[in-house]
């Protein structure tokens, strides 16, 4: 979990408003008001750039992503709070100002020129991204990069993008275009597309993004034909079943979620008809899970059936996935060996 700390907007300034939180030196620490004291793993004050955020907490991810993990980075906070600024998912997405590029089109650089040199170093290495970007608003899937597919709540009468499961445990959405990209301008005009088609959608269905949940994923597929024949030849397989099977899969999620402020407000009122805003499930859910998997967290080498010593109970806690579409489609993603960072 990485804490950041935008810096107080000119409106704040100007109404005289002052910073409420406290860092502590040398520690991942805040302190809120007098006494309230929060650790994290990272804390990045108001004048971190946003390249050191990337290198420092968003990077590894993507290294392990490289190395065929999965991983998700998730940006949470009340709106206004700089989740889009910092994904770099929104519709001002820096050329002319590379210093404020967000994570994604980091990452995408990253990814891309990485692939790029280990395909050059190794003519038997060959890859493919592709990507998808979808909005969930109310439980309902939208397909930003093929806005015309109808949703699931949509007056088209089709049925939107569903979420399956294989039977290795990947989800897989159904109904869900996912771009073959060629080059990183490709994946950078997605990511465009995507934003621009989240806007307009949402004057069409009067909501804003502040209710809704922005997912872009790239998918990853590698293969070594070279490796791929070792193996292959050490199992006795022919040829022709290399390019078929031999390969490593994987995806990186960047969500940009909902406001967590309605949560909040919907609390304290504790009257959801009278206040008229309803409780994101995405953001209870995704919570709940959180909690679930943080709490059942096992030693590296400690098995389930708890072998040497007393088995870890907890590790048994059931992980509500199912209790939302946000938590169904990252449950591959989140917990297990996969990589999640929560900004
Ligand atoms: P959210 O997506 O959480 O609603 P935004 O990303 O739109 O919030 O940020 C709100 C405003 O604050 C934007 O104008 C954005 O440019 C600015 N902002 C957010 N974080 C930073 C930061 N670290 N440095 C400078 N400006 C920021
Ligand atoms: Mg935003």
């Amino acid at each position: 979990v990485a804490l950041r700390i935008r810096p107080l907007s000119p409106q704040e300034h100007a109404s005289g408003e002052t910073e409420c939180v406290t860092q502590l030196p040398g520690v991942p620490q805040i302190v809120i008001g007098a006494d309230r004291a929060f650790t994290f793993d990272y804390v990045f004050s108001p004048e971190v750039s946003q390249e050191q955020v990337y290198d420092d907490a968003i990077g590894p991810l993507v290294d392990q992503f490289l190395q065929g993990y999965n991983a998700t980075i998730l940006a949470y906070g009340q709106t206004g709070s700089g989740k889009t600024f910092s994904m770099g998912t929104g519709l001002t997405i820096s050329v002319t100002q590379p210093e404020l590029q967000g994570v994604v089109p980091r990452a995408i650089g990253t990814i891309w020129s990485s692939l790029e040199a280990k395909s050059k170093r190794h003519p038997a290495f060959t890859y493919s991204l592709d990507v998808s970007f979808l909005e969930l608003y109310n439980e309902d899937l939208v397909d930003l990069l093929n806005p015309r597919s109808p949703t699931a709540g949509g007056s088209g009468g089709g049925r939107g993008p569903t979420i399956r499961e294989d039977s290795r445990g990947n989800m897989v959405l159904v109904g869900v275009e996912r771009k073959l990209a060629a080059g990183e301008d490709d994946i950078i005009s997605y990511l465009h597309q995507g934003a621009l088609s989240r806007t307009t959608a949402s004057t069409d269905m009067n909501h804003t993004s502040s209710r809704s949940h922005a997912i872009f994923t790239i998918y990853l597929t590698q293969q070594d034909r070279r490796s791929s024949l070792i193996l292959s030849n050490a199992a006795g397989l022919e040829p022709s079943e290399l390019d078929s099977g031999m390969s490593i899969v994987s995806k990186i999620h960047f969500v940009d979620l909902a406001g967590s402020e309605r949560i909040k407000r919907t609390g304290a009122a504790g009257d959801r008809a009278k206040e008229g805003i309803s409780i994101n499930a995405g953001l209870l859910a995704l919570g709940n899970v959180i909690s679930a998997l943080g709490s059942m967290t096992v030693a590296p080498g400690a098995t389930s059936a708890g072998a040497g010593g007393p088995a870890p109970r907890r590790g048994t806690m059931h992980v509500p996935y199912r209790d939302s579409k946000l938590t169904r489609l990252l449950q591959d993603s989140l917990g297990g060996n996969s990589q999640t960072l929560m900004l």
